[in-house]
Protein backbone atom coordinates (compact mmCIF):
# COMPACT_ATOMS: atom_id res chain seq x y z
CA UNK A 1 0.00 0.00 0.00
CA UNK A 2 1.45 3.51 -0.76
CA UNK A 3 1.35 6.35 1.32
CA UNK A 4 -0.58 9.21 0.55
CA UNK A 5 1.32 12.90 0.62
CA UNK A 6 -1.63 15.42 2.23
CA UNK A 7 -1.59 18.32 0.56
CA UNK A 8 -3.59 21.90 1.25
CA UNK A 9 -5.76 23.70 -1.89
CA UNK A 10 -4.86 27.10 -2.34
CA UNK A 11 -6.55 30.06 -0.12
CA UNK A 12 -8.76 30.37 -3.26
CA UNK A 13 -9.65 27.11 -4.40
CA UNK A 14 -10.73 26.64 -0.97
CA UNK A 15 -12.81 29.21 -0.92
CA UNK A 16 -14.42 28.46 -4.28
CA UNK A 17 -15.13 24.94 -2.81
CA UNK A 18 -16.60 26.45 0.30
CA UNK A 19 -19.12 28.07 -2.29
CA UNK A 20 -19.95 25.33 -4.53
CA UNK A 21 -20.51 22.89 -1.71
CA UNK A 22 -22.63 25.42 0.53
CA UNK A 23 -24.82 26.36 -2.74
CA UNK A 24 -27.29 23.59 -2.79
CA UNK A 25 -29.42 23.89 -5.88
CA UNK A 26 -31.52 22.42 -8.62
CA UNK A 27 -29.38 22.69 -11.65
CA UNK A 28 -26.58 20.34 -10.24
CA UNK A 29 -26.49 18.28 -12.71
CA UNK A 30 -24.71 20.56 -14.96
CA UNK A 31 -21.29 18.76 -12.92
CA UNK A 32 -21.50 15.92 -15.44
CA UNK A 33 -21.28 18.78 -18.16
CA UNK A 34 -18.26 19.74 -16.77
CA UNK A 35 -16.49 16.65 -16.53
CA UNK A 36 -17.51 15.24 -19.65
CA UNK A 37 -16.43 18.21 -21.05
CA UNK A 38 -12.73 18.32 -19.64
CA UNK A 39 -12.45 14.49 -20.79
CA UNK A 40 -13.21 15.48 -24.37
CA UNK A 41 -10.81 18.51 -24.17
CA UNK A 42 -8.03 16.01 -22.87
CA UNK A 43 -8.72 13.79 -25.99
CA UNK A 44 -9.01 16.67 -28.69
CA UNK A 45 -5.62 17.60 -27.24
CA UNK A 46 -4.31 14.05 -27.02
CA UNK A 47 -4.56 13.63 -31.05
CA UNK A 48 -3.40 17.01 -31.77
CA UNK A 49 0.03 15.96 -29.75
CA UNK A 50 -0.08 12.45 -31.49
CA UNK A 51 0.74 13.85 -34.68
CA UNK A 52 4.05 15.33 -33.71
CA UNK A 53 4.42 12.90 -31.07
CA UNK A 54 4.00 9.06 -31.82
CA UNK A 55 4.34 7.60 -28.27
CA UNK A 56 1.00 9.45 -27.18
CA UNK A 57 -1.24 8.08 -30.03
CA UNK A 58 -4.73 7.64 -29.19
CA UNK A 59 -5.70 3.76 -28.42
CA UNK A 60 -8.08 1.73 -31.21
CA UNK A 61 -11.83 3.21 -30.53
CA UNK A 62 -11.36 6.25 -27.76
CA UNK A 63 -14.15 6.85 -25.93
CA UNK A 64 -15.56 9.23 -23.31
CA UNK A 65 -16.39 5.69 -20.30
CA UNK A 66 -19.68 6.12 -17.71
CA UNK A 67 -19.89 3.69 -15.14
CA UNK A 68 -22.64 4.37 -12.20
CA UNK A 69 -22.37 2.43 -9.66
CA UNK A 70 -25.33 1.16 -7.66
CA UNK A 71 -23.51 -0.65 -4.76
CA UNK A 72 -20.58 1.40 -4.32
CA UNK A 73 -22.45 4.80 -4.96
CA UNK A 74 -20.39 6.15 -7.49
CA UNK A 75 -19.95 7.30 -10.83
CA UNK A 76 -17.05 6.80 -12.81
CA UNK A 77 -16.06 9.45 -15.70
CA UNK A 78 -12.73 7.96 -17.54
CA UNK A 79 -11.60 9.18 -20.49
CA UNK A 80 -8.54 8.26 -23.28
CA UNK A 81 -7.70 11.63 -22.83
CA UNK A 82 -3.60 13.16 -22.35
CA UNK A 83 -3.81 12.77 -18.58
CA UNK A 84 -1.83 14.44 -16.23
CA UNK A 85 1.45 13.91 -14.32
CA UNK A 86 1.93 14.32 -10.83
CA UNK A 87 2.83 17.90 -11.18
CA UNK A 88 -0.51 18.86 -13.78
CA UNK A 89 -2.96 17.00 -11.24
CA UNK A 90 -1.17 19.75 -8.36
CA UNK A 91 -0.94 23.05 -10.60
CA UNK A 92 -4.27 21.68 -12.53
CA UNK A 93 -6.84 20.72 -9.25
CA UNK A 94 -5.41 22.01 -6.45
CA UNK A 95 -5.00 25.50 -7.77
CA UNK A 96 -6.56 28.01 -9.63
CA UNK A 97 -4.95 28.54 -12.91
CA UNK A 98 -7.68 30.29 -15.28
CA UNK A 99 -8.28 33.75 -14.58
CA UNK A 100 -11.87 33.02 -15.92
CA UNK A 101 -12.52 30.86 -12.70
CA UNK A 102 -11.24 33.43 -10.62
CA UNK A 103 -13.40 35.72 -11.63
CA UNK A 104 -15.63 33.68 -11.22
CA UNK A 105 -15.39 32.79 -7.57
CA UNK A 106 -14.96 36.64 -6.98
CA UNK A 107 -18.22 37.39 -8.83
CA UNK A 108 -19.59 34.20 -6.74
CA UNK A 109 -18.55 35.65 -3.36
CA UNK A 110 -19.75 38.83 -3.92
CA UNK A 111 -23.10 37.57 -5.05
CA UNK A 112 -26.20 37.05 -1.85
CA UNK A 113 -25.91 33.79 -1.03
CA UNK A 114 -29.67 33.07 -1.84
CA UNK A 115 -28.26 33.87 -5.78
CA UNK A 116 -25.46 31.75 -5.86
CA UNK A 117 -27.12 28.20 -6.97
CA UNK A 118 -28.06 30.10 -10.40
CA UNK A 119 -25.16 31.60 -10.53
CA UNK A 120 -22.92 28.66 -10.58
CA UNK A 121 -25.74 26.58 -12.34
CA UNK A 122 -25.33 29.69 -15.36
CA UNK A 123 -21.72 29.37 -15.49
CA UNK A 124 -20.48 26.12 -13.96
CA UNK A 125 -17.27 26.01 -11.56
CA UNK A 126 -15.50 23.35 -13.84
CA UNK A 127 -13.71 20.56 -12.29
CA UNK A 128 -14.76 21.80 -8.58
CA UNK A 129 -18.75 21.28 -9.65
CA UNK A 130 -17.66 17.49 -8.67
CA UNK A 131 -18.14 18.48 -5.13
CA UNK A 132 -21.80 19.78 -5.44
CA UNK A 133 -22.82 15.76 -5.81
CA UNK A 134 -19.86 13.84 -4.00
CA UNK A 135 -18.58 13.87 -0.93
CA UNK A 136 -15.19 12.47 -1.84
CA UNK A 137 -13.88 12.82 -5.65
CA UNK A 138 -10.90 10.16 -6.54
CA UNK A 139 -8.77 11.30 -9.64
CA UNK A 140 -6.53 8.46 -11.26
CA UNK A 141 -4.43 10.00 -14.30
CA UNK A 142 -1.89 8.50 -16.14
CA UNK A 143 -0.17 11.46 -18.64
CA UNK A 144 0.09 9.93 -22.17
CA UNK A 145 3.80 8.87 -22.79
CA UNK A 146 4.56 7.59 -19.62
CA UNK A 147 4.19 4.72 -17.78
CA UNK A 148 3.62 6.19 -14.18
CA UNK A 149 -0.31 7.05 -12.71
CA UNK A 150 -0.92 8.95 -9.66
CA UNK A 151 -3.96 9.40 -7.74
CA UNK A 152 -5.51 12.64 -6.37
CA UNK A 153 -8.16 12.41 -3.54
CA UNK A 154 -10.49 14.92 -1.76
CA UNK A 155 -13.40 15.66 0.18
CA UNK A 156 -13.59 19.28 -1.15
CA UNK A 157 -12.50 20.38 2.64
CA UNK A 158 -9.01 22.65 1.99
CA UNK A 159 -7.06 19.52 1.24
CA UNK A 160 -6.46 16.76 -0.69
CA UNK A 161 -3.94 13.75 -0.93
CA UNK A 162 -1.63 12.73 -3.25
CA UNK A 163 -0.03 9.49 -4.01
CA UNK A 164 0.86 6.94 -6.91
CA UNK A 165 -1.26 4.66 -8.45
CA UNK A 166 -1.68 1.63 -11.46
CA UNK A 167 -3.59 2.86 -14.56
CA UNK A 168 -2.73 0.11 -17.22
CA UNK A 169 -3.08 2.76 -19.92
CA UNK A 170 -3.05 6.94 -20.30
CA UNK A 171 -6.02 8.95 -19.82
CA UNK A 172 -7.81 9.83 -16.40
CA UNK A 173 -10.55 8.70 -14.21
CA UNK A 174 -12.65 10.47 -12.13
CA UNK A 175 -14.73 8.53 -9.62
CA UNK A 176 -17.39 10.67 -7.72
CA UNK A 177 -18.41 9.09 -3.82
CA UNK A 178 -21.88 10.48 -4.63
CA UNK A 179 -23.58 12.44 -1.28
CA UNK A 180 -26.60 10.57 0.02
CA UNK A 181 -28.59 13.01 -1.76
CA UNK A 182 -27.41 12.97 -5.33
CA UNK A 183 -28.03 9.20 -5.98
CA UNK A 184 -30.58 9.94 -8.69
CA UNK A 185 -27.16 10.70 -10.87
CA UNK A 186 -26.38 6.76 -10.17
CA UNK A 187 -29.82 6.12 -12.66
CA UNK A 188 -28.49 5.40 -16.12
CA UNK A 189 -31.21 6.80 -17.68
CA UNK A 190 -30.80 10.40 -15.74
CA UNK A 191 -27.09 10.41 -16.46
CA UNK A 192 -28.38 9.72 -20.13
CA UNK A 193 -30.96 12.58 -20.43
CA UNK A 194 -28.26 14.89 -18.79
CA UNK A 195 -25.52 13.97 -21.63
CA UNK A 196 -28.65 14.66 -23.99
CA UNK A 197 -29.14 17.68 -22.52
CA UNK A 198 -25.64 19.12 -22.16
CA UNK A 199 -22.96 16.97 -23.89
CA UNK A 200 -24.63 15.76 -27.31
CA UNK A 201 -21.99 17.76 -29.63
CA UNK A 202 -19.52 16.34 -27.93
CA UNK A 203 -17.73 14.50 -30.59
CA UNK A 204 -16.27 11.78 -28.71
CA UNK A 205 -18.07 8.81 -27.88
CA UNK A 206 -19.87 9.14 -24.82
CA UNK A 207 -20.59 5.35 -23.60
CA UNK A 208 -22.41 4.70 -20.70
CA UNK A 209 -22.49 1.30 -19.19
CA UNK A 210 -25.46 -0.24 -17.67
CA UNK A 211 -25.97 -2.69 -15.19
CA UNK A 212 -29.41 -4.42 -15.97
CA UNK A 213 -31.60 -6.24 -13.16
CA UNK A 214 -30.82 -9.70 -13.82
CA UNK A 215 -26.98 -8.55 -13.55
CA UNK A 216 -26.28 -8.29 -17.23
CA UNK A 217 -24.65 -5.72 -18.38
CA UNK A 218 -24.14 -3.24 -21.83
CA UNK A 219 -22.48 -0.23 -23.09
CA UNK A 220 -24.41 1.87 -25.23
CA UNK A 221 -23.36 5.25 -27.11
CA UNK A 222 -26.12 7.96 -25.58
CA UNK A 223 -24.90 11.04 -27.52
CA UNK A 224 -25.72 12.46 -30.90
CA UNK A 225 -21.74 13.29 -31.55
CA UNK A 226 -23.10 14.95 -34.80
CA UNK A 227 -21.50 17.48 -36.03
CA UNK A 228 -24.39 20.17 -35.99
CA UNK A 229 -22.53 22.31 -38.42
CA UNK A 230 -22.91 19.91 -41.26
CA UNK A 231 -26.90 19.27 -40.80
CA UNK A 232 -28.74 21.88 -43.10
CA UNK A 233 -30.25 25.53 -41.65
CA UNK A 234 -33.65 24.25 -42.19
CA UNK A 235 -33.00 21.30 -39.83
CA UNK A 236 -31.75 23.35 -36.57
CA UNK A 237 -33.75 25.49 -34.08
CA UNK A 238 -32.69 28.15 -32.41
CA UNK A 239 -32.53 26.36 -29.28
CA UNK A 240 -29.93 23.55 -30.85
CA UNK A 241 -28.05 26.75 -32.03
CA UNK A 242 -28.11 28.10 -28.81
CA UNK A 243 -26.74 24.88 -27.34
CA UNK A 244 -24.17 24.63 -29.64
CA UNK A 245 -22.48 28.24 -29.07
CA UNK A 246 -22.55 27.78 -25.20
CA UNK A 247 -21.14 24.54 -25.49
CA UNK A 248 -18.10 25.22 -27.87
CA UNK A 249 -18.10 29.06 -26.35
CA UNK A 250 -17.77 27.68 -23.26
CA UNK A 251 -20.80 30.81 -22.57
CA UNK A 252 -23.81 30.56 -21.20
CA UNK A 253 -25.53 33.81 -22.63
CA UNK A 254 -27.73 33.88 -25.76
CA UNK A 255 -25.88 35.04 -29.07
CA UNK A 256 -26.37 37.85 -30.60
CA UNK A 257 -25.47 37.05 -34.00
CA UNK A 258 -25.57 33.06 -36.01
CA UNK A 259 -23.95 33.01 -38.67
CA UNK A 260 -23.79 29.57 -40.23
CA UNK A 261 -23.23 29.02 -43.92
CA UNK A 262 -21.53 26.85 -46.71
CA UNK A 263 -18.37 27.92 -48.91
CA UNK A 264 -17.39 26.63 -52.01
CA UNK A 265 -15.32 27.44 -55.47
CA UNK A 266 -11.38 27.46 -54.57
CA UNK A 267 -12.16 26.27 -51.17
CA UNK A 268 -14.83 24.44 -49.57
CA UNK A 269 -15.56 25.36 -45.66
CA UNK A 270 -18.64 24.90 -44.26
CA UNK A 271 -18.92 27.66 -41.11
CA UNK A 272 -21.04 28.51 -38.14
CA UNK A 273 -20.26 31.37 -35.91
CA UNK A 274 -21.51 33.26 -33.38
CA UNK A 275 -21.50 36.98 -32.00
CA UNK A 276 -21.31 36.88 -28.24
CA UNK A 277 -24.50 38.17 -26.47
CA UNK A 278 -22.07 39.14 -23.43
CA UNK A 279 -18.59 40.34 -22.91
CA UNK A 280 -17.39 37.01 -21.05
CA UNK A 281 -16.02 37.75 -17.82
CA UNK A 282 -12.26 37.16 -17.76
CA UNK A 283 -12.38 38.42 -21.61
CA UNK A 284 -10.59 41.83 -20.74
CA UNK A 285 -7.58 39.66 -18.93
CA UNK A 286 -6.66 37.26 -21.00
CA UNK A 287 -3.32 37.36 -21.89
CA UNK A 288 -3.83 35.80 -25.50
CA UNK A 289 -5.14 38.52 -28.05
CA UNK A 290 -5.52 35.72 -30.66
CA UNK A 291 -8.86 34.36 -31.98
CA UNK A 292 -10.27 30.80 -30.74
CA UNK A 293 -12.14 29.28 -33.73
CA UNK A 294 -12.33 26.11 -33.55
CA UNK A 295 -10.96 24.26 -36.66
CA UNK A 296 -12.10 20.96 -37.70
CA UNK A 297 -11.17 18.85 -40.80
CA UNK A 298 -13.84 16.20 -41.86
CA UNK A 299 -15.13 16.73 -38.93
CA UNK A 300 -12.49 16.29 -36.97
CA UNK A 301 -11.44 19.22 -34.09
CA UNK A 302 -7.82 19.74 -35.40
CA UNK A 303 -7.12 23.20 -33.19
CA UNK A 304 -8.62 26.46 -31.80
CA UNK A 305 -4.69 28.20 -32.43
CA UNK A 306 -5.79 28.54 -35.93
CA UNK A 307 -6.16 32.39 -35.93
CA UNK A 308 -9.08 32.10 -38.50
CA UNK A 309 -9.86 35.92 -37.89
CA UNK A 310 -7.75 39.34 -37.13
CA UNK A 311 -7.04 39.73 -33.74
CA UNK A 312 -9.90 42.65 -33.52
CA UNK A 313 -12.17 40.15 -33.79
CA UNK A 314 -11.10 37.82 -31.30
CA UNK A 315 -14.42 37.43 -29.53
CA UNK A 316 -16.23 35.52 -32.23
CA UNK A 317 -16.89 31.94 -31.74
CA UNK A 318 -17.50 28.56 -33.54
CA UNK A 319 -16.31 26.21 -35.89
CA UNK A 320 -15.13 25.99 -39.43
CA UNK A 321 -15.03 22.84 -41.12
CA UNK A 322 -13.10 22.26 -44.08
CA UNK A 323 -12.34 19.32 -46.63
CA UNK A 324 -9.56 20.87 -48.23
CA UNK A 325 -6.71 20.16 -45.72
CA UNK A 326 -5.25 17.11 -44.64
CA UNK A 327 -6.42 15.52 -41.21
CA UNK A 328 -2.59 15.13 -39.86
CA UNK A 329 -2.01 18.59 -40.61
CA UNK A 330 0.75 20.09 -38.66
CA UNK A 331 1.36 23.54 -37.07
CA UNK A 332 3.82 24.15 -39.15
CA UNK A 333 1.32 23.71 -42.20
CA UNK A 334 -1.16 25.58 -40.72
CA UNK A 335 0.81 28.50 -40.89
CA UNK A 336 1.64 28.74 -44.50
CA UNK A 337 -0.80 26.81 -46.66
CA UNK A 338 -2.59 29.23 -48.50
CA UNK A 339 -5.77 27.17 -47.82
CA UNK A 340 -5.83 28.66 -44.66
CA UNK A 341 -5.12 32.03 -45.72
CA UNK A 342 -8.31 31.88 -47.88
CA UNK A 343 -10.40 30.84 -45.34
CA UNK A 344 -9.21 33.72 -43.15
CA UNK A 345 -9.67 35.99 -45.58
CA UNK A 346 -13.31 34.47 -46.62
CA UNK A 347 -14.63 34.24 -42.96
CA UNK A 348 -13.21 37.97 -41.69
CA UNK A 349 -14.81 38.97 -45.11
CA UNK A 350 -18.38 37.29 -44.02
CA UNK A 351 -18.58 38.35 -40.34
CA UNK A 352 -17.97 42.12 -41.28
CA UNK A 353 -20.53 41.94 -43.13
CA UNK A 354 -22.83 40.72 -40.99
CA UNK A 355 -21.49 43.61 -37.93
CA UNK A 356 -21.72 46.22 -40.66
CA UNK A 357 -25.65 45.04 -41.42
CA UNK A 358 -26.25 44.85 -38.11
CA UNK A 359 -24.87 48.45 -37.53
CA UNK A 360 -27.43 49.87 -39.99
CA UNK A 361 -29.85 48.57 -37.62
CA UNK A 362 -28.65 51.19 -35.17
CA UNK A 363 -30.72 49.03 -32.33
CA UNK A 364 -30.19 48.79 -28.94
CA UNK A 365 -29.00 45.50 -29.50
CA UNK A 366 -26.29 46.91 -31.49
CA UNK A 367 -25.12 49.52 -28.68
CA UNK A 368 -25.11 46.72 -26.16
CA UNK A 369 -22.96 44.86 -28.60
CA UNK A 370 -21.06 48.14 -29.45
CA UNK A 371 -20.43 48.13 -25.45
CA UNK A 372 -19.37 44.95 -25.18
CA UNK A 373 -17.20 44.52 -27.90
CA UNK A 374 -15.82 47.89 -29.33
CA UNK A 375 -13.03 48.54 -27.54
CA UNK A 376 -11.46 45.21 -29.61
CA UNK A 377 -12.72 46.43 -32.45
CA UNK A 378 -11.09 49.74 -32.31
CA UNK A 379 -8.04 48.23 -32.18
CA UNK A 380 -8.45 47.38 -35.73
CA UNK A 381 -8.48 51.64 -36.72
CA UNK A 382 -4.91 51.01 -34.98
CA UNK A 383 -3.10 47.81 -36.27
CA UNK A 384 -5.16 46.57 -39.47
CA UNK A 385 -4.62 48.52 -42.57
CA UNK A 386 -6.25 46.40 -44.62
CA UNK A 387 -9.77 47.16 -42.67
CA UNK A 388 -9.25 49.75 -40.81
CA UNK A 389 -11.26 52.46 -43.54
CA UNK A 390 -14.04 50.00 -42.95
CA UNK A 391 -14.00 49.58 -39.30
CA UNK A 392 -14.43 53.57 -39.29
CA UNK A 393 -17.31 53.24 -41.08
CA UNK A 394 -19.62 51.71 -38.67
CA UNK A 395 -17.50 52.35 -35.05
CA UNK A 396 -19.72 54.08 -32.34
CA UNK A 397 -18.30 57.18 -30.56
CA UNK A 398 -19.30 59.23 -27.42
CA UNK A 399 -19.20 63.19 -28.51
CA UNK A 400 -20.34 66.06 -27.10
CA UNK A 401 -23.40 66.52 -29.40
CA UNK A 402 -25.35 64.08 -27.23
CA UNK A 403 -25.35 61.24 -24.59
CA UNK A 404 -26.21 58.60 -27.62
CA UNK A 405 -23.01 57.16 -29.59
CA UNK A 406 -22.43 58.88 -32.53
CA UNK A 407 -21.00 57.02 -35.90
CA UNK A 408 -18.12 59.35 -38.01
CA UNK A 409 -20.47 59.58 -40.95
CA UNK A 410 -23.06 61.85 -38.86
CA UNK A 411 -20.02 63.45 -36.84
CA UNK A 412 -19.29 65.01 -40.19
CA UNK A 413 -22.91 65.63 -41.46
CA UNK A 414 -22.73 67.95 -38.07
CA UNK A 415 -19.39 69.66 -39.54
CA UNK A 416 -19.92 73.61 -39.66
CA UNK A 417 -18.77 74.48 -43.51
CA UNK A 418 -15.52 75.67 -42.86
CA UNK A 419 -14.52 72.79 -40.42
CA UNK A 420 -12.11 70.64 -41.82
CA UNK A 421 -11.22 68.09 -39.07
CA UNK A 422 -12.77 65.54 -37.00
CA UNK A 423 -12.17 66.80 -33.08
CA UNK A 424 -11.57 64.38 -30.28
CA UNK A 425 -10.18 64.13 -26.90
CA UNK A 426 -8.95 61.17 -25.17
CA UNK A 427 -8.87 61.00 -21.50
CA UNK A 428 -8.92 58.33 -18.89
CA UNK A 429 -13.39 58.32 -18.06
CA UNK A 430 -15.89 59.83 -20.16
CA UNK A 431 -17.11 61.56 -16.88
CA UNK A 432 -13.54 63.18 -16.87
CA UNK A 433 -13.83 63.93 -20.54
CA UNK A 434 -17.21 66.01 -20.54
CA UNK A 435 -15.14 68.33 -17.39
CA UNK A 436 -12.37 69.17 -19.31
CA UNK A 437 -11.82 72.35 -19.59
CA UNK A 438 -9.63 71.73 -22.89
CA UNK A 439 -13.61 71.47 -24.12
CA UNK A 440 -14.30 75.20 -23.43
CA UNK A 441 -13.65 76.61 -26.86
CA UNK A 442 -14.76 74.21 -28.65
CA UNK A 443 -18.39 74.13 -27.02
CA UNK A 444 -18.23 77.78 -26.72
CA UNK A 445 -18.19 77.72 -31.38
CA UNK A 446 -21.01 74.67 -31.83
CA UNK A 447 -18.34 72.53 -32.40
CA UNK A 448 -18.83 68.74 -31.45
CA UNK A 449 -16.10 66.50 -29.99
CA UNK A 450 -15.12 63.16 -29.72
CA UNK A 451 -14.72 61.95 -26.38
CA UNK A 452 -12.55 58.84 -26.53
CA UNK A 453 -11.50 57.42 -23.10
CA UNK A 454 -10.69 53.73 -23.96
CA UNK A 455 -7.02 52.18 -23.71
CA UNK A 456 -6.50 52.33 -27.39
CA UNK A 457 -7.99 55.32 -28.05
CA UNK A 458 -4.76 57.02 -27.75
CA UNK A 459 -3.57 55.17 -30.57
CA UNK A 460 -6.00 54.69 -33.45
CA UNK A 461 -6.64 58.76 -34.83
CA UNK A 462 -2.88 59.13 -35.48
CA UNK A 463 -2.50 55.87 -37.28
CA UNK A 464 -6.50 56.19 -38.75
CA UNK A 465 -5.38 59.50 -39.61
CA UNK A 466 -8.08 60.38 -41.90
CA UNK A 467 -12.06 59.10 -42.89
CA UNK A 468 -14.26 60.78 -45.62
CA UNK A 469 -10.87 62.75 -46.12
CA UNK A 470 -11.31 64.45 -43.17
CA UNK A 471 -8.32 64.29 -40.46
CA UNK A 472 -8.48 63.86 -37.08
CA UNK A 473 -7.23 66.27 -34.66
CA UNK A 474 -6.61 66.16 -30.67
CA UNK A 475 -8.27 69.39 -29.31
CA UNK A 476 -5.43 69.64 -27.39
CA UNK A 477 -3.59 70.19 -30.55
CA UNK A 478 -5.99 72.34 -32.34
CA UNK A 479 -6.60 75.89 -30.26
CA UNK A 480 -5.02 77.62 -33.50
CA UNK A 481 -7.98 76.14 -35.30
CA UNK A 482 -10.52 78.11 -33.00
CA UNK A 483 -9.80 81.38 -34.72
CA UNK A 484 -11.43 80.14 -37.69
CA UNK A 485 -15.03 80.11 -35.59
CA UNK A 486 -17.05 82.76 -34.57
CA UNK A 487 -18.20 82.09 -31.01
CA UNK A 488 -22.07 81.47 -30.62
CA UNK A 489 -22.32 82.91 -27.52
CA UNK A 490 -21.46 86.50 -26.04
CA UNK A 491 -17.47 86.13 -25.48
CA UNK A 492 -16.40 89.04 -23.00
CA UNK A 493 -12.68 90.25 -24.72
CA UNK A 494 -9.16 90.18 -23.38
CA UNK A 495 -9.14 91.55 -20.07
CA UNK A 496 -6.84 94.60 -20.18
CA UNK A 497 -3.61 93.84 -18.18
CA UNK A 498 -3.35 90.38 -19.95
CA UNK A 499 -0.29 91.74 -21.57
CA UNK A 500 0.89 92.00 -17.59
CA UNK A 501 -0.34 88.67 -16.21
CA UNK A 502 1.81 86.60 -19.29
CA UNK A 503 5.28 87.89 -18.95
CA UNK A 504 4.39 87.53 -15.02
CA UNK A 505 3.55 84.09 -15.20
CA UNK A 506 5.82 82.90 -17.54
CA UNK A 507 8.63 84.48 -15.08
CA UNK A 508 6.92 82.53 -11.98
CA UNK A 509 6.94 79.39 -14.19
CA UNK A 510 10.51 79.45 -16.02
CA UNK A 511 11.52 76.31 -17.46
CA UNK A 512 9.03 73.95 -16.45
CA UNK A 513 6.88 75.31 -19.49
CA UNK A 514 7.47 75.85 -22.98
CA UNK A 515 5.04 78.90 -23.56
CA UNK A 516 2.42 81.29 -21.83
CA UNK A 517 -0.39 82.53 -24.02
CA UNK A 518 -3.43 84.34 -23.49
CA UNK A 519 -5.82 82.40 -25.30
CA UNK A 520 -10.03 82.40 -26.55
CA UNK A 521 -10.35 78.67 -26.00
CA UNK A 522 -11.54 78.85 -22.51
CA UNK A 523 -15.19 80.55 -21.07
CA UNK A 524 -14.92 79.13 -17.32
CA UNK A 525 -11.80 78.27 -16.33
CA UNK A 526 -8.66 80.44 -15.92
CA UNK A 527 -5.85 78.48 -17.80
CA UNK A 528 -5.56 75.06 -19.32
CA UNK A 529 -2.62 72.88 -20.06
CA UNK A 530 -1.70 72.13 -23.55
CA UNK A 531 1.28 71.00 -25.92
CA UNK A 532 1.35 71.72 -29.85
CA UNK A 533 3.15 69.65 -31.92
CA UNK A 534 4.96 66.73 -29.78
CA UNK A 535 2.32 63.76 -28.75
CA UNK A 536 -1.06 64.15 -27.62
CA UNK A 537 -1.01 64.67 -23.70
CA UNK A 538 -2.70 61.55 -23.30
CA UNK A 539 -0.38 59.64 -25.30
CA UNK A 540 2.37 61.08 -23.31
CA UNK A 541 0.65 59.90 -19.41
CA UNK A 542 0.08 56.56 -21.47
CA UNK A 543 3.86 56.63 -22.21
CA UNK A 544 5.03 57.12 -18.91
CA UNK A 545 3.67 54.63 -17.69
CA UNK A 546 4.80 51.82 -19.62
CA UNK A 547 7.75 53.53 -18.35
CA UNK A 548 8.99 54.58 -21.98
P1 LIG B 1 -11.13 24.28 -17.19
O1 LIG B 1 -11.38 22.93 -17.76
O2 LIG B 1 -12.22 25.22 -17.48
O3 LIG B 1 -9.76 24.81 -17.48
P2 LIG B 1 -11.36 22.86 -14.73
O4 LIG B 1 -11.38 23.28 -13.31
O5 LIG B 1 -12.52 22.08 -15.20
O6 LIG B 1 -11.16 24.15 -15.58
O7 LIG B 1 -10.06 22.00 -14.99
C1 LIG B 1 -8.80 22.52 -14.68
C2 LIG B 1 -7.73 21.85 -15.54
O8 LIG B 1 -7.53 20.49 -15.14
C3 LIG B 1 -8.06 21.76 -17.00
O9 LIG B 1 -7.75 22.94 -17.70
C4 LIG B 1 -7.17 20.58 -17.45
O10 LIG B 1 -5.85 21.04 -17.69
C5 LIG B 1 -7.16 19.71 -16.24
N1 LIG B 1 -8.12 18.61 -16.38
C6 LIG B 1 -9.37 18.53 -15.86
N2 LIG B 1 -9.96 17.38 -16.20
C7 LIG B 1 -9.07 16.67 -16.95
C8 LIG B 1 -9.08 15.40 -17.62
N3 LIG B 1 -10.15 14.60 -17.58
N4 LIG B 1 -7.96 15.03 -18.29
C9 LIG B 1 -6.87 15.84 -18.34
N5 LIG B 1 -6.81 17.04 -17.75
C10 LIG B 1 -7.89 17.47 -17.07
Amino acid sequence: QNTMEQHQFSAEVGQLLDLVVHSLYSDREIFLRELVANAADAMDKRRFEAQTESAVALPEGPTIHLVPNKEAKTLTISDDGLGMTREELVQNLGTIARSGTKAFGEKLSAAKPEDRPSLIGQFGVGFYSAFMVADRVDVVSRKAGTNDAFSWQSEGKGAYALGEAQRDQAGTDIVLHMKEDAEEFLDPMRVQSIIRKWADHISWPVVLHETKEDGTSEDKTVNEGTALWRRPKSEITPEQYTEFYRHVARAFDEPYATLHWHAEGMTEFTSLLYLPGARPMDFMEQSSRESRIHLHVKRMFITDEANLVPNWLRFVQGVVDTEDLPLNVSREMLQATPVLARIRKAVTRRVLNEIKNRAKEADQAFTTFWDNFGLVIKEGLWEDSEYRQEIAGFARFHSTHSDELTTLDDYISRMKPEQDAVYYLVGESLDALKASAQLEGFRARGLEVLLLSDAVDSFWPERLYSYQDKTFRSVAQAHGDLEKFAPEGELQGEPAEMDKLVPALKDALGEAVKDVRSTVRLTGSAVVMTSEGGPDLAMQRLMRRSGQ
